[in-house]
């Protein structure tokens, strides 16, 4: 069920079990991606890792017992300021999205939703969201739990080849949002590319930007993620996320 598609008395009538909240960023990915490839990509896997959730049905119960996994509406701008160099790159302070983010999934379990993941798109979310979930968790207000899930970390062998706007974000757009990707500029992209993020010296990274270490703000290859790994990707974090879900649902409250 799409949250945003569906009327309240829709959700009230319905079991469901989990919300997937979709989290991106609205910031560069390079000449040839869009600003939104985050929130696509996050909307993507959680839409995808729903439909496999219901698939699947809850594993220790009967068949008849599986309820719904609700897709919330995402959050489209996020901790992003590392891409301020490039021009529609929005971002918020850590402290303002961890409270909006926070707020936004405590409406839930005032109806009933109360285990709740965020389904994220964007590295630069990665620590704000585990810190919302713990916080979310923790609050003696509700019985809800959270948990921060992150797509391209759930893909098996193909995370090592994360970059930004490198193959695998530009494979996945591939394979779900298609026309966004623009195929006349991938030669360029690759040639202003980094060969990877950040600038390190002794485990620390020394860049703080993103423009210190890539021109066109590329991080790996783009042309080394067609359409059938963006599939396989999909399929992969999906059912990564479907299994997560399940965990999270059987799960007694902290
Ligand atoms: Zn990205």
């Amino acid at each position: 069920m799409r949250l945003a598609d569906a009327t309240w008395t829709d959700v009230r009538d319905a079991d469901v079990d989990v919300a997937f909240v979709p989290v991106g960023s609205t910031e560069q990915h390079g000449p040839h991606a869009p600003l939104g490839t985050d929130t696509l990509d996050a909307v993507a896997v959680a839409e995808a890792g729903a439909a496999a959730y219901e698939a699947a049905g809850e594993p220790s119960a009967d068949a008849d017992a599986a309820g719904e996994a609700a897709v919330a509406p995402p959050i489209p701008v996020g901790v992003a300021e590392e891409h301020r160099a490039f021009d529609g790159t929005m971002w918020v302070s850590p402290d303002t999205f961890r409270a909006y983010v926070r707020e936004a999934a405590e409406s839930l379990p005032a109806h009933g939703i109360d285990r709740i993941i965020f389904a994220n798109g964007h590295g630069g979310n990665v620590a704000a969201l585990a810190e919302v979930a713990r916080q979310f968790s923790r609050d003696d207000a509700h019985d809800g739990y959270a948990v921060a899930f992150t797509w391209f970390e759930a893909v098996g062998e193909h995370a090592g080849d994360m970059g930004h706007a490198g193959p695998l974000e530009t494979a996945l757009l591939r394979a779900t949002n298609p026309a966004l990707v623009r195929e006349d500029r991938i030669g360029a992209a690759r040639e202003g590319a980094a060969d990877r993020w950040g600038e390190w010296v002794s485990g620390v990274n020394l860049a703080h930007d993103s423009d210190e270490f890539t021109d066109n703000g590329v991080v790996g290859d783009p042309s080394a993620g067609d359409a059938e790994r963006g599939e396989e990707l999909l399929d992969l974090a999906s059912d990564a996320l479907a299994e997560l879900a399940a965990a999270v649902v059987e799960r007694e409250s902290v």
